[in-house]
């Protein structure tokens, strides 16, 4: 993929001892969805600790903060990247305020769709938001709830808003697990000795050694206590709609989401891919490193082209680097970057890539596989075109940005410079998993599963959201 789209991730563990280390570890193997911010708050002696700061897990949070500042039994943790609201420290969750009955945080993966809608009402009848994100708003209507517990105050305040979500919430008693009717976004249930864990992906479960049980259902609100899970639910939805990103570019490989191995499923898109669009020709097959090194292999199994490693992607850039030579040209992708000649040279090669959003990225580096001495780049994608913005928690807004949106497949090759390039087909998308009418093709087809909001806009509240 050629820039940055990562939505959010959300870790929560409730009767753990050492509950925000193992948020920490947690949040850390989901560093991949969301880079700007991280958060983590902890439930101790009828209050909720916190600590939020922007940067990636290992630069928020150091040794000293596992001692007393973050004690206790039960914590949700947050890595941000923001598909609402503003980039800053004030937008970094999980988000915590005190309310009539006591204090609650909230980690919210998704995007409300209504939310404008809601706080415009709000704001309208006094409220102050400290924030310009769209999970505030579910904080508020929680305050407003006349529920009878906490968790029906939740579940009123959920009934409320459209769109998609895998809430966490903490308060001094319960870690309360939410996702929305649709099952937009993932969100497992695992367990770790005698404590519960929720996490967006099962690699956070690996890190620790958690195991998972089972995923969170759709319309599911999950209550974890001292007492053991009760189960509320809201209403159901006509239809399902996992996001068929996830598969394609957002979750690892080494994940379980949706209850299928990601690595299985990209895989398969590779193999499809292969099908689809041959490159007989060729003489290897490379990746665009690490999101479609799954997808390539599948490719090369099923042409029976050789795999090889032609371009390295240096791990240790942070996303605020800002190379010292300004002029250099292509600097950003040679920063992050770096072809093995021994590889490259005088070979054609078939390159795939998991998705093209603007096309900037892998137009500079097919020229970089080119300088390292291929004779001949032919770009094989593992998604269709996309031409249509996400509404539902990734950071895929503006139809502007979207070159396939305004570019047919020949003026893209042209663009990124490639001597050929194929996408693969919605129609083969759509058979990589098994029950594809529970999943959400939109930026693909245009067709929206859900309402969207009629006007778009990343900072609507222009003055504090989330991944
Ligand atoms: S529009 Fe695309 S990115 Fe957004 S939820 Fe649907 S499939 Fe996922």
């Amino acid at each position: 993929m050629d820039r940055p789209h990562e939505d959010c991730g959300v870790f929560g563990i409730c009767g753990d001892d050492r509950a925000a280390q193992r948020a920490f570890f947690g949040l850390y193997a989901l560093q991949h969805r969301g880079q700007e911010s991280s958060g983590i708050a902890v439930a101790d002696a009828g209050r909720i600790k916190l600590k939020r700061g922007t940067g990636l897990v290992s630069q928020v949070f150091d040794r000293s903060d596992f001692g007393s500042l973050l004690a206790g039994r039960a914590a949700i943790g947050h890595n941000r990247y923001s598909t609402t609201g503003l980039s800053n420290v004030e937008n970094a969750q999980p988000i915590r305020v005190q309310f009539k009955r006591g204090p609650i945080a909230a980690a919210h993966n998704g995007n409300l769709v209504d939310a404008a809608k809601h706080r415009r009402t709000m704001e309208e009848q006094g409220s102050i938001f400290q924030t310009t994100s769209d999970s505030e708003v579910v904080l508020h209507l929680i305050a407003r709830s006349e529920g009878g517990t906490i968790p029906e105050m939740v579940l009123d305040a959920l009934g409320r808003v459209a769109g998609s979500y895998s809430f966490l919430f903490l308060t001094p008693d319960q870690l309360i697990a939410a996702r929305d009717p649709q099952g937009f976004r993932p969100l497992c249930l695992g367990r770790l000795d005698n404590a519960m864990v929720v996490a967006s992906e099962t690699c956070a479960f690996d890190i620790m050694g958690a195991h998972y049980i089972r995923d969170i259902e759709p319309g599911e609100v999950l209550v974890i206590d001292g007492r053991g899970l009760d189960s509320l639910r809201l209403p159901k939805a006509d239809r399902l709609s996992h996001c068929i990103f996830e598969f394609i570019y957002f979750s690892r490989p080494d994940s379980q989401v949706f209850g299928e191995p990601v690595d299985k499923i990209r895989r398969r898109l590779g193999c499809l891919l292969a099908e689809e669009h041959p490159c007989p020709d060729a003489d290897i097959v490379i990746s665009v490193p690490d999101s479609a090194n799954t997808a390539a292999l599948g490719y090369a199994e099923a042409s029976g082209i050789r795999f090889e490693i032609g371009l390295i992607r240096n791990h240790y850039i942070g996303r605020t680097f800002i190379a010292p030579e300004q002029n250099m040209r292509d600097r950003d992708v040679r920063v992050k970057y770096n072809t093995v000649a021994g590889v490259l040279r005088g070979r054609k090669v078939v390159m795939i890539d998991d998705s093209i959003v603007r096309g900037t990225t892998l137009r500079k580096l097919v020229r970089l596989v080119r300088s390292g001495g291929a004779a001949e780049v032919h770009v094989r994608v593992s998604s269709p075109p996309i031409c249509s913005p996400c509404h539902f928690g990734i950071d895929i807004s503006q139809k502007a940005e979207l070159i396939a949106a305004n570019h047919d497949t020949e003026e893209v090759r042209a663009f990124v410079g490639a001597d050929s390039l194929r996408y693969l087909s919605v129609e083969k998308l759509r058979r990589v998993v098994d029950r594809p009418e529970d999943f959400c093709f939109a930026c693909f087809t245009g067709d929206y599963p859900a309402p969207t909001p009629r006007a778009f806009d990343k900072n609507m509240f222009a003055n504090g959201t989330e991944g």
